[in-house]
């Protein structure tokens, strides 16, 4: 039998580069840098999206998407999360909640933490306070030139057993 929950986690980190738009969980930040990459560079959507992924038991986001593949450059990552949530669905799992930590030196967070929080509640269809969202300076530990996203997710089982793998189950008892 499937597991009633599973959990799954992400990581991820982008190097900021300057002149070039901000987005964060969706949303398109104020700032004189945004982060780089063969995508949009979102790094806490890579890292939900590679959070809901493991928790299935899928390929990671660079095996589904790889940067070689010219069609994924400049691309908006809500294509990725929305692959990702595709196949959590397909497994017959539901989001429970997300928490994530964000590791950047600049800008601060604290007055989009609620616009982030609300944006990525609607992409992944889940109530806003189901969805966590801190923000810490890297000091000490060298990273002021990109940001680093943490993200766990627990995923609840919503689809019963199919019924085939129940018989298979009882006869083996
Ligand atoms: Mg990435």
């Amino acid at each position: 039998m499937r597991p009633a929950t599973r959990i799954g986690f992400g990581w991820d980190s982008h190097e900021f580069k300057p002149g070039i738009p901000l987005k964060i969980g969706g949303v398109a930040l104020p700032h004189n840098k945004g982060l780089g990459g063969h995508s949009d560079g979102d790094v806490l959507l890579h890292a939900i999206t590679d959070a809901l992924l493991g928790a299935i038991g899928a390929p990671d986001i660079g095996t589904l998407f790889p940067p070689s593949d010219p069609q994924w450059k400049g691309a908006d990552s809500v294509v990725f999360l929305n692959e990702a949530l595709k196949r959590v669905r397909s497994a017959g799992y539901a989001i429970g909640n997300v928490d994530s930590s964000l590791i950047l030196l600049a800008p601060k967070l604290g007055p989009h933490a609620g616009a982030i929080r609300a944006h990525l509640a609607k992409l992944l269809g889940i109530a806003t306070d189901c969805v966590g969202l801190k923000a810490k300076t890297p000091e000490g530990i060298g990273t002021d030139g990109a940001a680093i996203a943490n993200v766990v997710v627990l995923l609840e089982r919503v689809v019963a057993t199919p019924k085939k793998s129940v018989a298979k189950a009882t006869v083996k008892k």
